[in-house]
C-alpha cells in the first residue's frame, strides 16, 4: 500500500492539474476522485435513471457496466468498453455529480474503488472533495486548494469555451451543495496546508506545494 498526499477544494480551483503535475513530479500515481462521480453521473444519464433513487444509484455505482481507471494523464472512465472521458468533463455532468454525491450509500459504494487506487503504487495524489477527510484520513500530507470564485469561473469558461457568467452560476450552486451537505462535505481537513492561487501562476502553486511535500517526505 502506497503513501498518499490528498488535494481538496471546491470547483476549478486548479486541483487537477497541480496534483497531477506534483504527482509527476514525485514519479507517484494520480487519481482524480471527481471522476467516480462524474463517471456515475454520466453512466446514470445515459441509462435514464432515476437521479433521486439512491438505491438504484448506489447499486449503479457497484455495477461492471462503468469503470474509472487511473493513466499519468488522465483518469478514464469506461462506459463498457467504450471511454466516455471527454464526456464527463462537461459542467452538466458535473452538476448531476454534485447532485447524486450527497447520498451516503453512493458515496459508500465508491469508497472502495477510490482506495483501491493506493494498491500497488509507491505513491499516490488524490484530490477531490473529501480526501483528506474521508477517503484517506491517515494521508501523510494534506493539501487545500482554493481560489476567488470569479477566477474559479473564468479559468473553467476557459477551459470549457463557455460564458464566465453561467459558468460562475453552475459553480456556485455546485461549492454549495458540495459544502453543506451532511456526509463528507468540502471542508479543509485538520493539519492542511491551504493555498489561495488567486494571484499565482501554476507554476508557483506546484512549487510551493512541491516545496511542502519535499520537506516532509
Ligand atoms: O472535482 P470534480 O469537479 O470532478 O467533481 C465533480 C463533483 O463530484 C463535485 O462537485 C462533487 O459533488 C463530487 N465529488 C465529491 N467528492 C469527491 C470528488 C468529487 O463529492 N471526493
Amino acid at each position: 500500500m502506497g503513501r498518499v498526499i490528498t488535494i481538496d477544494g471546491p470547483a476549478a480551483s486548479g486541483k487537477t492539474s497541480v496534483s497531477r503535475e506534483l504527482a509527476r513530479r514525485l514519479g507517484w500515481s494520480w487519481v482524480s476522485t471527481g471522476a467516480f462521480y462524474r463517471g456515475l453521473a454520466y453512466t446514470a444519464k445515459r441509462l435514464n435513471l432515476n437521479l433521486d433513487d439512491e438505491s438504484q444509484l448506489s447499486e449503479l455505482s457497484r455495477s461492471d457496466s462503468w469503470k474509472v481507471e487511473m493513466t499519468e494523464s488522465r483518469t478514464r472512465v469506461l462506459f463498457g468498453d467504450e471511454d466516455v472521458t471527454d464526456h464527463i468533463t462537461h459542467e452538466d455532468i458535473g452538476s448531476i455529480a454534485s447532485k447524486i454525491s450527497h447520498f451516503p450509500q453512493v458515496r459508500e459504494s465508491l469508497l472502495e474503488g477510490q482506495r483501491d487506487c493506493r494498491e500497488r503504487t509507491e505513491g499516490l495524489v488524490a484530490e477531490g472533495r473529501d480526501c483528506g477527510t474521508v477517503v484517506f484520513p491517515d494521508a501523510e500530507i494534506k493539501i487545500f486548494l482554493t481560489a476567488r470564485s470569479e477566477n474559479r469561473a473564468e479559468r473553467r469558461a476557459k477551459e470549457l469555451g463557455l460564458e464566465k457568467e453561467e459558468m460562475a452560476k453552475a459553480q456556485q450552486i455546485r461549492d454549495q451543495q458540495d459544502s453543506t451537505r451532511k456526509t463528507a462535505p468540502l471542508s479543509v481537513p485538520e493539519s492542511a496546508l491551504v493555498v489561495d492561487t488567486t494571484e499565482m501562476s501554476f507554476h508557483e502553486v506546484v512549487q510551493i506545494i512541491e516545496d511542502f511535500v519535499k520537506a516532509r517526505i
